[in-house]
């Protein structure tokens, strides 16, 4: 069989170190990927004078799938996040956030699992109709939900709960308050649930679940709900499990795939072996998970998992003394 192409963005300060490592620890697994590099964020303005060159954006298009770093967009005028335009340019409309404890971590639970499904296209981030008064004293915002798109992220919901064997999808909804909006998403999500009765379907109003995860997060399994929702729901379940270092997040559309890590490019620590590159890792698991190579997948989530628990070889931010590149080390003797 030929080798699979994988676009690579190491990005951004952490980036190209946490990519190394992860590459490695794929290697490692025999995954057998043939990497294409390509540049974005201020590594690219700095070499080719744009943040997103075209040839970054088309092989992103040819090879499918993506892995990538974190991005740094500069501040100021004229520079729109580049996460937001890659989201928008590839339709990727399933933002895939699952989080999962880890002995080892400094976290308020041991028994997390739960994937959150963010809709990433919709919603009050869809950018439309922003607007301010002449006066200055009133501002609007519109929230756009169509039955297309909760028709195609509540099935896309579904279809991984069925595909990892999980038992119950929860869609978070404010149906109560904002009766159009989430009340359009809520009836559709219903719909779709009707056609899956061999998963659970349970609907929760967003305050309540906010309340219910900090309390007993182990009752929730997937989590389906639109954008804003899940832009804050997700953050909340990665302070479940020890923060943000520990949480990937997969970008997926019909076309194209894009696997990261949630956090930043965290400047302050950049070239210093210093990141851990967990949650990037994660992301390549996720990755795996999604070109059906589960065995792989399996084969390095025990060996991040026993890294982490066993503790002698981690980085700072949880707790040890180890650089990147032990951290790296001690994962890749495992496999
Ligand atoms: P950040 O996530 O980069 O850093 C926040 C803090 O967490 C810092 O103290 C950092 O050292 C620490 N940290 C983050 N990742 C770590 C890791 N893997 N290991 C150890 N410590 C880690 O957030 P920020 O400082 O707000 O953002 C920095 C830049 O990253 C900004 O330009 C922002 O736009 C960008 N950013 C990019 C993405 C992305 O590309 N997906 C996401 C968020 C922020």
């Amino acid at each position: 069989m030929s080798q699979r192409n994988i676009t690579v963005i190491p990005g951004d300060g952490i980036g190209p170190d946490i990519i190394e490592a992860t590459l490695k620890v794929l290697d490692k697994a025999g995954c057998d990927f043939n990497y294409e590099f390509a540049d974005a964020g201020l590594t690219a303005l700095e070499k080719h004078g744009e943040l997103l060159p075209q040839k970054t954006l088309n092989l992103i298009e040819k090879n499918r799938v993506t892995l990538k770093g974190p991005l740094t967009t500069p501040i100021g005028e004229g520079f729109t996040s580049i996460n937001v335009t890659l989201r928008k340019k590839f339709n990727l409309y399933a933002n895939v956030r699952p989080v999962l404890s880890l002995k080892g971590t400094q976290a308020r639970y041991d028994d997390i699992d739960i994937i959150t499904i963010r809709e990433n296209t919709e919603g009050m981030y869809s950018g439309a109709g922003q607007r301010v008064t002449n006066d200055g004293e009133t501002a609007e915002a519109m929230s756009i939900i169509t039955r297309e798109g909760a028709e195609r992220i509540a099935t896309f919901a579904y279809e991984l709960a069925r595909k990892e064997g999980r038992k119950k999808v929860t869609a978070v909804h404010k149906a109560n308050i904002m009766k159009s909006t989430s009340g359009l998403f809520l009836k559709v999500a219903r719909e779709v649930g009707e056609r899956y009765p061999d998963i659970q379907s349970e609907e929760m109003i967003v305050d309540a679940t906010c309340m219910k995860l900090v309390m007993d997060p182990s009752q929730f399994d997937v989590i389906v709900t639109t954008n804003l929702f899940g832009d804050i729901l997700s953050d909340l379940c990665a302070g479940l499990v020890g923060g943000l270092g520990m949480a990937p997040g997969a970008n997926i559309g019909k076309d194209a795939a894009i696997f990261e890590a949630v956090h930043g490019s965290a400047p302050d620590i950049a070239g210093q072996n210093l990141a851990n590159p967990t949650a990037l890792l994660l992301g390549a698991i996720q990755m795996l998970e999604y070109l059906g190579m589960s065995d792989k997948a399996g084969r390095i989530r025990d060996a991040v998992r026993d890294t982490i628990a066993e503790g002698d070889h981690v980085t700072r931010d949880l707790g040890g003394e180890s650089g990147t590149n032990e951290f790296t080390d001690a994962i890749l003797a495992r496999l």
